[in-house]
């Protein structure tokens, strides 16, 4: 076994890659095989498929040339390494009889999925690894049409393959290790980084993506603030590439949609899954996002238009001193610097003068609670969310009856160096709180229900999604006792099961150590 295990991951060995399906996916993966010294056979049941498929390798492989990325001669040997065949009829199967592996890329359908299984199988050697590479089907229930389930595994890759560098590797429950460890070798030897996961729904990146759109839809869902601002502090201040809504437009409505309330349903109605009932009426409405050219951002020319932000206070005469509470030092200490280079009269009294303006930095409390909590007049009182407060955007939180005067202060105090400022209703974790812990929570419970191993949770996370981090190391960034802090708060104010502390993050964070931790 060792020796197929090498031959799959040797460049110089040769293998041959049989691929069904010459989309969207089959053309990826063939590009990359062939990259990687593998000779690929990439058929599909469309007479010009494979062939399509063929040129599009090649003319994506002479961009690489003119980027001088490979050389001439590594790009025509690869493009001729690339065979098309067209499956005309059960016969045309004999075509994948030398393959060492076959992928299927077909449509996302298992009975179709089921007959090109079979069709595989009788026509391929007894050692022929069989995957599939669907994103949303049982891999169990694709290997139970097979008559040896032991070589049939998950190969799920990201669009667009050549660039999406991750895989997820999954085997079902016959699957055998060697099937599994082969993958991984051809994995690494294609650029990618193998990531198992177990047949679960969602498997690994498409599960650890929930927590993201959906705790951003309930944010505005609650009115707490509008979709734009969601965006702008998890781009700005959190650091992802783009928000949630961007993210929803980008997949598109119907799509984004499905796949929430799939997964839902397929974990027996799971409350961190809990689809927004927002989706589904902007589903309805057409507004899809890029695609029909209006989503929660409106498209011309293929640019989102810019939504506009709430306009910064005019400065007011009157301004009051303020005062900041004391009960995070840390946290404290950064916004009285931020006050004062602003130009506040910053009190260094324990408690507030009767005329000051009140702020707090709590960690999963809103603005209301936190000036009940700590004795303070909620009128004067607001909040500023310090958990990225260093960076290119700040959190204002207001209450339910604070003055407006004080909040205009606030934000033009917080708006004076030029950073910009978000100012959002009453929020248990303001947003980037609540939305960076849901995503640890998630990566936490999935690593607790052993869906992946913690390295592997992260590598497929920031490879597969684009986060930053992984949820692990995030949360191990900002500090495990932290996030249960954050999410205890908003589970006993909210009681909502969705946001209980999963017992991964529960035990690390007590025993002080990194939730990369493995069970010991
Ligand atoms: P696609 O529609 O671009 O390509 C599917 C190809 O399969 C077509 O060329 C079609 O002619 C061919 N085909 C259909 N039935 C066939 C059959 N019985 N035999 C041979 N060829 C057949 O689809 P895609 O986007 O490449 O998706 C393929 C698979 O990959 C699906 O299971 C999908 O869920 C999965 N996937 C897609 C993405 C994505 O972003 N597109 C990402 C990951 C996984």
């Amino acid at each position: 076994m060792n020796d197929r295990i090498a031959a799959f991951g040797d460049r110089a060995a040769p293998l041959t890659l049989g691929i069904v399906g010459a989309g969207t996916m089959g053309r990826g993966i063939a590009q990359i095989a062939a990259e990687a010294g593998v000779d690929v056979i990439l058929a599909d049941v469309a007479p010009d498929a494979g062939r399509a498929g063929r040129d599009f390798v090649e003319n994506m492989l002479k961009r690489k040339v003119e980027k001088g990325r490979m050389s001439v001669a590594e790009a025509e040997a690869a493009t001729r390494r690339v065979r098309p065949l067209v499956l005309s009829d059960a016969d045309a199967y004999r075509g994948f009889a030398s393959c060492d592996l076959v992928i299927e890329a077909v449509v996302e359908r298992m009975e179709v999925k089921h007959g090109v299984l079979k069709a595989l199988e009788a026509a391929v050697g007894p050692d022929c690894i069989l995957a599939t590479n669907t994103s949303s089907l049982s891999v169990t229930g694709f290997a139970a049409a097979a008559e040896r389930p032991e070589r049939v595994a998950g190969y799920h890759f990201f669009n667009p393959v050549p660039l999406m560098r991750v895989v997820e590797v999954i085997a079902g429950a016959r699957t055998a290790p060697g099937t599994v460890a082969c993958l991984e070798a051809l994995a690494r030897r294609m650029g990618h980084r193998p990531a198992r996961a177990t047949d679960t729904p969602g498997f690994l990146v498409n599960h650890a993506g929930r927590a993201f759109t959906s705790e951003g839809l309930r944010i505005v869902g609650e009115g707490i603030c509008g979709f734009a601002d969601v965006d702008r502090v998890m781009v700005e201040a959190a650091g992802f590439n783009m928000g949630p809504f961007q993210l929803m437009d980008l997949v598109g409505m119907d799509v984004a949609q499905a796949v929430s309330e799939s997964l839902y349903r397929q974990y027996y109605e799971e409350p961190r899954f809990r689809p927004s009932p927002l989706g589904a009426q902007r589903k309805a409405a057409g507004l899809l996002g890029r695609k029909s050219g209006e989503g929660f951002y409106v498209y011309r020319g293929g640019k989102a238009e810019p939504v506009d932000e709430a306009q910064l206070p005019v400065a007011d005469s009157s301004r009051r001193p303020v005062w900041v509470s004391g009960r995070d030092e840390a946290a404290s200490e950064e916004l009285r610097q931020i006050l004062a280079s602003a130009g506040a009269e910053v009190e260094a009294s324990a408690a507030p003068s009767a005329d000051a303006l009140c702020f707090v930095a709590p960690w999963g409390m809103d603005a209301s609670m936190a000036a009940l909590e700590e004795g303070l007049d909620p009128c004067r009182t607001v909040a500023v969310d310090m958990l990225f407060a260093g960076r290119g955007r700040r959190t204002l939180m207001t209450g339910v009856v604070s003055d407006r005067a004080c909040r205009d202060q606030a934000h033009a105090l917080l708006a004076a160096d030029g950073t910009g400022v978000s100012v959002i209703h009453d929020s248990p974790g303001f947003v980037a709180q609540r939305i960076v812990a849901s995503i640890v929570n998630l990566g936490c419970e999935m690593a607790q229900q052993r869906v992946a191993a913690p390295e592997d949770i992260d590598a497929a996370v920031t490879l597969g999604l684009g986060y930053p981090k992984g949820p692990l190391a995030f949360g191990d960034a900002i500090g495990p006792k932290r996030i249960l802090a954050i999410l205890a708060a908003m589970h006993d104010f909210y009681g909502d099961p969705r946001y209980r502390p999963s017992p991964w993050l529960v035990r690390r964070a007590r025993l002080g150590v990194p939730l990369t931790t493995p069970e010991g």
